[in-house]
């Protein structure tokens, strides 16, 4: 086996060791350092002696500071490094890096769903939207029903999914931060995978009422057909006894499916793609080569005219020079600071910050702090500008590389973006999670051929060949905005797809419940 280890870039100190199951003490790497310790795959190996107080590179930034002397060949790990505190949001570079205009990518298609809305889907499914958790069971047990008479019926009709919180009660409505659980809601309610057909569940005295989650005018298509929102009320006095309500969630639900079984895919150009790229259970492999790749896919979406969403707040904090300086206008970048600052109180106010962030299969997967995690995680972004910024839960309207704010838990990210209007979702992971969605698909992307390996069931990407050697980034990047074409086109499923797995949808709901 050749010790095989990864330097970012040339100024750094510290390299990882790309073999699986790590090096031992004594091994000899191929510049002739010897290892002085067992290095775990992952993990960083010093490269020149760093003494107490030096800065510890990765990235060509500082990603720590060395607590002891670390002599050149030993594990650098997270006990001996201390981590940089957050750069201040104040005097960062506005919009002042001006990228080379990257060349448009012409002639590339998709098979979508177009919507009257303008937007496009990548899947045909009827969504049931809920006021309330109280209804859930009822909604899950109708849905059951709707999937085995209904749907048959209805061929064209890929899915049915009841979109189940726990928010709509019991929560403090009208306090600062209520808007957002509400307004993502509301617009993953719109969804272009659901076709503007939104029917309502509400229970009847909750807080959320229906009017307040999808008030006159907030849907484009009962505008154009002057129809009023659709609702059915459990508490309705008609209702006498349980399948009464079954009864009319599905007569509802069967006006809905006849139109959404009139939808039929049609060639739209690869502009019309809304992706939604995360990450989750990182490992120090995820910025070497999964975000890598889908940073190089970043690219080639933006050059097609496509709109991609990076996300994910505390992991990008850590990066924001970076961010502001390729904003496309200073407003931009003051857009950005705006909503890193109110992350910033968000935190605070729980006496955490963005160091909250790091997980110990992070650690175990040689991420030392948040700092090098988000160093990481950026690279996702690619190299675009940067056009736009969403405030959580808010609905996208432009095209290019947009900055979505958001936390970083999988679940929320996804909620979040879901909301914003993806048609599209993909995701990295180096330590392997089954996430996926119900409501849109998930391409999932392995950042170790191990991984790909013993999961090859539920990953749909193999980065890991990029430090196995034998692809390139550009490679992986490309072979993933064709599998992207594919599987918006519904020609292909993703893994998860195949195996109906999902997670549950999770509001962000940073107000006080009661
Ligand atoms: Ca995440």
């Amino acid at each position: 086996m050749t010790p095989l280890t990864i330097r970012m870039q040339p100024k750094d100190n510290v390299a990882i060791v790309a073999n699986d199951g790590g090096l031992p003490a004594g091994t000899v790497l191929p510049d002739g350092l010897t290892l002085r310790d067992a290095v775990p795959q992952g993990h960083k190996v010093a490269l020149v002696d760093l003494p107490a107080g030096s800065a510890v590179l990765r990235y060509g930034i500082p990603i720590g500071y060395a607590l002891k002397d670390i002599p050149s060949g030993s594990w650098v790990n997270e006990r001996l490094l201390q981590m940089p505190s957050a750069r201040g949001l104040d005097d960062l570079p506005m919009a002042t890096h001006k990228p080379e205009r990257l060349a448009p990518l012409e002639g590339y298609t998709f098979e979508g769903y177009r919507n009257a809305d303008g937007s496009v889907g990548t899947r045909n499914i009827l969504a049931i939207t809920t006021t309330v958790q109280c209804v859930s069971g009822v909604v899950a047990f109708a849905v059951e029903r709707i999937k085995a008479e209904l749907l048959p019926k209805f061929l064209n009709v890929d899915d049915v999914v009841g979109l189940e919180h726990t928010y709509g009660c019991g929560v403090a409505i009208d306090a600062d931060g209520a808007e957002i659980p509400i307004r993502t809601l509301r617009n993953i309610s719109l969804n272009p995978n659901f076709g503007g057909e939104v029917m309502v569940v509400s229970l009847g005295c909750e807080k959320l009422q229906p009017e307040r989650l999808m008030p006159p005018g907030a849907i484009p298509i009962n505008d154009l057909r002057g129809e009023a929102l659709d609702v059915v009320c459990l508490q309705d006095e008609a209702h006498v006894g349980f399948m009464s309500m079954v009864a009319s969630i599905m007569k509802t639900a069967t006006q809905h499916l006849q139109r959404l079984n009139l939808r039929r895919r049609e060639t739209v150009p690869a502009s019309e793609l809304v992706v939604g790229v995360q990450c989750g259970g990182s490992d120090a492999f995820s910025g070497v080569t999964a975000n890598p790749a889908v940073g190089y896919c970043t690219d080639l979406l933006v050059r097609a005219g496509a709109s991609v969403m990076f996300s994910e707040v505390t992991e990008v904090r850590d990066g924001i020079d970076q961010l502001t300086s390729r904003a496309t206008t200073p407003e931009v970048a003051q857009a950005m600071i705006r909503e890193m600052a109110w992350y910033d109180a968000y935190l605070a106010r729980g006496r955490a910050d963005r160091s909250a962030n790091t997980t110990p299969g992070n650690k175990k997967g040689g991420l030392s702090n948040i700092v090098e995690k988000a160093m990481g995680s950026i690279v996702k972004s690619g190299s675009a500008p940067i056009s736009g910024v969403l405030a959580p839960g808010e609905k996208l309207k432009q095209k290019g590389l947009i900055y979505a704010a958001t936390p970083a838990s999988d679940f929320i990210c996804g909620t979040l973006q879901l909301a914003a209007g993806m048609n599209l979702h993909v995701f990295t992971t180096g330590r392997g999670t089954p996430y996926g969605l119900a409501e849109v698909p998930v391409i999932k992307v392995a950042t170790r051929s191990d991984l790909a390996r013993r999961w090859h069931d539920l990953m749909d990407v193999n980065a890991g060949t990029i430090a196995d050697g034998t692809q390139t980034i550009e490679e992986v990047g490309m072979a993933m905005f064709l599998l992207m074409l594919d599987v918006a086109s519904g020609r292909k499923k993703t893994w998860a797809e195949h195996w109906k797995l999902h997670n549950a949808l999770v509001l962000f709901n940073p107000a006080p419940v009661t």
